[in-house]
Order: structure tokens, then sequence, then C-alpha cells
């Protein structure tokens, strides 16, 4: 007996197929073709990520070709029913499946080729599937961040697909900016050192906030990438080229409370002692996260030389936060 994961997987595999071969072969995938290409998306990389354009009919009539029956079809989250008629779910969209980590089909993205919203569409969550539970790209980047013991983390598909497709195989993207706990531990299985790549926008700051207290508590090492002035790591590459990305990773990712004091200081004026008191406190939760000693030291003296105060004042604050803390 095949488990429900199993069966859901082999439904979805033969869906990405179907969408994969209308992307590749057919007339009705000229418009994604464009899109792709338009966006510098190369075909190689449509058939290493198996993406695929779902025209909205002619689904149905090839799953059942393939002796899948109409509860199946409605299981699976890619049709909707009504009145026993079935509506397929991605009408118009290109279509991105997604894996888990041993590489089994669980579900899809779906992009909008205008400004039709949403930009973005899902299968649905379900018992077997779960977007907050998996990492797109995982199964590709696996060997490269094995080997590095480096995972960088971008928040979308096609920033995953530019990073990959431009070198930086050891990418995977969380779909969205909710980077989540489920997610760091899935990642800290593979490795412990994560670069977040996250979009320039405020949104995708907050994330790398977030996303990093979760690896951090798992013990995760965590660098943040300034993405400068660039949108997202697609859009980075596509402007500044991949040497340029190379560049900002080896100079320009700083350990995650670094990048936490910049953002403070940045709305701070460090003349008034009030300020800094509270960028202090702000901190110490962070701190507390760190179990290596030593690297907890080297961001005490850190905050204390960038906030123009003393060793000793940072560390009783630090203290004083533990005992309260209990
Ligand atoms: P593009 O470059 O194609 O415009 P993007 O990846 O830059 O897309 P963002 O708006 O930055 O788009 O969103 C990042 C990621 O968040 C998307 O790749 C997708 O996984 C997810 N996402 C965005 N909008 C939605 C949505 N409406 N529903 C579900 N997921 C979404
Ligand atoms: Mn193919
Ligand atoms: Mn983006
Ligand atoms: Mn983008």
């Amino acid at each position: 007996e095949w488990s429900l994961k199993e069966r859901h997987s082999r439904l979805n595999s033969h869906a990405a197929r179907y969408y994969h071969r209308i992307l590749m072969h057919e007339a009705a995938g000229e418009v994604a073709r464009e899109y792709l290409l338009g966006r510098g998306v190369r075909p190689s990389a449509w058939e290493r990520f198996c993406l695929g354009f779902a025209p909205g009919v002619g689904l149905e009539g090839f799953l059942k070709e393939n002796g899948y029956d109409g509860d199946a079809l409605v299981a699976s989250g890619l049709f909707t029913e009504h009145y026993g008629v079935l509506r397929e779910r991605f009408r118009g969209r290109i279509i991105f499946p997604i894996y888990d980590a041993r590489g089994r089909c669980l579900g899809f993205g779906g992009r909008a080729l205008d400004d039709e919203e949403p930009k973005y569409l899902n299968s649905p969550e379900s018992p077997v599937f779960s977007k907050s539970r998996n990492l797109y790209g995982l199964h590709l980047a696996l060997p490269a961040i094995r080997e590095q013991r480096r995972a960088i983390v971008v928040e979308g598909y096609m920033d995953c697909i530019a990073a990959q497709e431009n070198g930086f195989t050891n990418t995977v993207a969380s779909l969205g900016t909710a980077f989540t706990q489920d997610q760091a531990r899935l990642l800290l299985r593979y490795t412990n050192e994560v670069v977040l790549a996250f979009d320039g926008d405020a949104a995708g700051s907050a994330a790398a906030m977030r996303s990093a207290g979760y690896l951090q508590e798992l013990g995760g090492r965590v660098y943040v990438l300034d993405m400068a002035d660039a949108k997202d790591p697609d859009e980075f590459l596509r402007l500044k080229g991949r040497e340029a990305f190379r560049e900002a990773l080896e100079k320009r990712t700083v350990p995650f409370l670094e990048f936490k004091l910049e953002r403070l200081l940045s709305d701070s004026d460090l003349r008034d002692v009030f300020k800094k008191a509270e960028i202090v406190k702000e901190l110490m939760a962070d701190l507390e996260r760190i179990s290596d000693h030593v690297v907890r030291e080297g961001y005490l003296r850190g905050i204390a030389r960038r906030l123009n105060t003393s060793e000793e004042a940072v560390r009783l604050e630090f203290m004083r936060h533990l005992a309260k803390r209990r």
C-alpha cells in the first residue's frame, strides 16, 4: 500500500510532467516561454527546476488517462469542484513544482504572467503539503550545501532559480517572507551556517530579523547579505552580475547581530543616552540565544565599542536581562 504522501506525490509528478511538457513543446506554452526568456530564465533552468505552464484546461483529461479518478483529482488540490464540474486551480500561470528533500513533488507555486492578483498562488495546505515546512530548491541545493557547509536563503522562486543558475547552487527559497521555525529546523539538518539574502525592502529585513532568531535558537550561525540598492537577489544578479553577487557574499555579509545593531543605529541618535540604553536592551534576547561563549563575548565587545560605552556596562545589562528571565 502506498502511503498518502507517496500517492499525493505521484499524482503531483504526473501533473508536473504535464505542465512541463506544455512549457517545453506546446503552442499553448508560447506566452510562458516568452515571459521566462524575457526575465532571463533560460531553458536549462526550465529543465533543472521542471518549470511548467498551466493553460487552465486539459489537466483533468491527462490525469484520468493516467488512472486517477475524480476524487483523487479533487484531493490533490489541483482542482476545485463546482456542482460536479472540475475547474483547474492554476490557470494561465507559470508553474514551479515544489519538492521535498528527497525529491518528491508535494505541491506547486504558480505565477501570473501579468499584474493579475494574486501574483503567486500555491497548492493548498494539507496533511502532506505545507509551504512552511518545505524549502524551494532544497533537493537541488543539497549537494552544494553539504559541500560548502553553508546555505543561502532567499525569499522567492525567481531568486532561488537565478541564484542557482548563476552558480550559487547552495540556495533555497523560503517561499515568502515568513521563514518559519520548521524551515529553520529543516535547513539546519544539513548545515549550520546560513546566509539570509532577503529582499531589500522593509518586509525583507523584518523577515531577516525573525528568521535569524529561529536559526540562532537552534544553534545556527547566521549572516545577512546586504542587498545594497537591489530589490531582491534576482534583480541583483540581473543588474550587477554573478561576480558582484559573489563579492557581496564575501565582503558584504555580516553576522546577524551586527546587522541588527546597524539597523537599530540607523534610526537612532547616539548622543541620547536613553536611545543607547534602548538599543542595548533590544539586543539582549539575541545575545542570550547565542550559546557559544566566545561568540557572545565578541558581540558584547562589539556592541560596547559601537555604542561608545563600556563593556562592563553592557555586561551588567546582560546579567540583569538573564536574572529577569529566571
Ligand atoms: P517576482 O520577481 O516574480 O515578481 P518575487 O519572488 O520577487 O516575484 P515577492 O513579492 O518578493 O515576489 O514574493 C516573494 C515570494 O513570496 C514569492 O516568490 C512567493 O513564493 C511568495 N509570495 C509572494 N506573493 C504571494 C502570494 N500572493 N501568495 C503566496 N505566496 C506569495
Ligand atoms: Mn524535461
Ligand atoms: Mn522579491
Ligand atoms: Mn523578484
